[in-house]
């Protein structure tokens, strides 16, 4: 009798054991899918994404950070820098209350990336008329889609009309270089982390904004963060 209740006492031990064991497993394994489950989540980043080193109009430092995401390549982009980025200017980013920063996007290809690094050469020599250049690119764009129309001696022509005594020579040199590439690299590196989907993509204090061209939005989204900013 006394060997047997030892015996189911034993049992009753490893049977708990095993329990425990079970249950702490199914523990850590519900707690790894909800950290996958974060990091996968990009809509919502922990931070807005960093604009040193990129190209910004505005104060560096204003309340509010708009990023645009664009591709020279993109007809809406194009519609955009027309129809919303001269607003958006006007009313936030001359007035020090917003800085706008341009993120190149490629998803157009090839085209795409050759008017980007034209626009990271330009910045290089010319940070100050580097939106000067990018808005001339956009006009450029014909409205046919068809028409391949980027070519490095079209993008050459319209820097040495929108860029007061840039260097052309050497912007044709810094198109070809590992710099310049590593720039455009560093920005698909940023669409990549922050889940770009659509260009353009317009980012407000880290906040994308569902439609870019719904500019009521825009402003009220604007207006919140600075009012949480003098609170
Ligand atoms: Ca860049």
């Amino acid at each position: 009798m006394a060997q047997n209740n030892k015996g189911s006492m034993k049992f009753i031990v490893i049977l708990t054991v095993a329990v425990i064991a079970i249950i702490a497993a199914f523990v850590i394994v519900d707690n790894m899918t909800k950290e996958e489950t974060a990091e996968n989540d990009t809509s919502t980043p922990a931070e807005p994404p960093s604009i040193e080193g990129q190209p910004t109009l505005g104060e560096k430092n204003a309340p509010v950070q708009i990023v645009e995401f664009g591709d020279y390549k993109c007809p809406s982009c194009k519609a955009w820098s027309e129809q919303v980025y001269p607003q958006l200017k006007a009313d936030y980013v001359d007035s020090g209350k917003a800085s706008l920063s341009y993120i190149n996007v490629l998803f157009h290809g090839e085209a795409s990336e050759l008017a980007a690094k034209a626009s990271e050469a330009v910045y290089k020599q010319a940070p100050d008329h580097f939106f000067e250049f990018s808005k001339a690119v956009y006009e450029a764009q014909p409205e046919s889609h068809e028409e391949e129309w980027v070519t490095t001696e079209k993008l050459l022509k319209i820097a040495g009309e929108t860029v007061p005594d840039i260097d052309l020579e050497q912007m044709r040199e810094d198109m070809e270089s590992e710099a310049i590439a590593q720039e455009v690299q560093k920005d698909s590196q940023m669409v990549e982390e922050y889940g770009i989907r659509l260009t353009p993509s317009v980012m407000i204090n880290g906040q994308l904004v569902e439609n870019p061209f719904d500019y009521e939005k825009i402003t009220s989204i604007i207006e919140e963060e600075l009012e949480g900013n003098n609170e």
